[in-house]
């Protein structure tokens, strides 16, 4: 037998590598060399199972500590010593297949199992502030896994043979005897011939290349609530992935991504918006006309006295509050411009307006146009 390599050599990582790092480097190496994609190269087969081997150990930390600390002897069960998990390959081949192919396609090598609910899926959709605030409904489109319909799903080309597995006589399943210094062990896994299958497709589907499965678009209405936040996840039910063997299909999430708007922003229910008034106005209180969020006009009542700063808080022009009547109210920031260049008549008013003041008065009120500005 030859020497085996080094694990972390197998898949081409560090000593150090992360759980993930092992992960993707074992992926990446198992799409490559995975059996079903080289059916007619024997040494792939080889070089499948010992990158399997070598992330069925690096992934799991308590045999990774192991062959940290022993090497490959901390799996050979003719050793003092050992530990004897030479038989681990059985228990998780299933997940191993999900890892490699991703979930939602990798739902062959567990057929037999019985009618399985479909994964669910979640998507991002970006929508406009006004939007999100007064609601909407929208067509979007989505892929999805489902049966392909040129081999009804069995994976093969239409017209080819279907044969039973000659490496497993159809069960799906190889039965291993070992005897081990503990006793005498049997294990069952998963054939890796068929993939549990029990049987052999001579001429994959060209559509589906073989999986039985091909990914569609498929387009949904999805109604956005008013009021919703960014960040909120939407189910819509029954628009995930398709279900197994008659399964219910999953659920579909669409998580809600606010577009900023350049005007208004808001914290919960509460809008927020700004508004530049002139230091008159400011001053004496008017009445002004400002836009609403979806163009809506109000007349903002200003009092008398007004301060850059102040906030006005209108009732009830906020952010609907979701399945209900309620609303939010609006805030309206207030900033105070004060003109750059004034006639000489205005000056002159302004001037006047001092006369009767003592000086400590009329510096505050300088000091607070210069805030003001600032
Ligand atoms: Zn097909
Ligand atoms: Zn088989």
């Amino acid at each position: 037998m030859p020497e085996k390599r080094d694990f972390y050599e197998v898949l081409g990582i560090p000593n150090n590598a992360s759980a993930d790092e092992i992960k993707k480097a074992y992926r990446q190496l198992a799409r490559k060399y995975h059996p079903d994609v080289n059916r007619d190269d024997p040494n792939t087969a080889e070089k499948f199972k010992e990158i399997s081997d070598a992330y069925e150990v690096l992934s799991d930390p308590q045999k990774r500590a192991a062959y940290d600390r022993f090497g490959h002897s901390a799996f050979d069960p003719t050793r003092n010593g050992g530990f004897g998990f030479d038989d681990f390959g059985g228990a998780g081949f299933g997940d191993l297949f999900d890892l490699i192919f991703g979930a939602s396609g990798g739902t062959r090598g567990r057929r037999r199992s019985g009618p399985q609910r479909g994964a669910d899926r979640e998507v991002r959709m970006q929508i406009n502030f006004e939007d999100a605030v007064f609601g909407m409904e929208k067509d979007i489109e989505i892929t999805r896994v489902e049966k392909c319909t040129t081999c009804n799903g069995n994976g093969a080309q239409p017209g080819s043979e279907i044969k039973t597995c000659t490496t497993c006589g159809g069960s799906g399943q190889v039965r291993n005897v070992q005897n081990t210094p503990f006793g005498r062990f049997e294990t069952a896994r998963t054939c890796s011939r068929c993939n549990g299958e029990g049987r052999v497709i001579e001429k994959p589907c060209k559509d589906c290349r073989g999986t039985g499965q091909v990914r569609k678009a498929h387009k949904i209405n999805v109604r956005i609530p008013a009021g919703v936040d960014h960040g909120s996840r939407l189910r819509v039910q029954g628009e995930g992935e398709q279900g197994i063997q008659g399964g219910p299909p999953g659920d579909l999430y669409i998580t809600i991504m606010i577009k900023p708007h350049d005007r208004f922003e808001r914290d919960g229910y509460t809008l927020i918006t700004q508004l530049e008034i002139d230091f008159v106005q400011a001053a004496l209180g008017d009445k002004v006309e400002m836009d609403l969020l979806g163009g809506a006009k109000h007349i903002l009542d200003i009092p008398e006295g007004t301060q850059p700063g102040d906030v006005i808080t209108v009732k009830g022009k906020g952010i609907p509050y979701l399945q209900s009547h309620k609303f939010g109210d609006l805030k309206v920031l207030i900033k105070v411009t004060i003109p750059k260049k004034m006639n000489k008549r205005q000056k002159e008013l302004l001037s006047s307006f001092y006369e009767d003041d003592d000086k400590q008065n009329r510096k505050g009120l300088f000091d607070k146009f210069k805030d003001a500005m600032g």
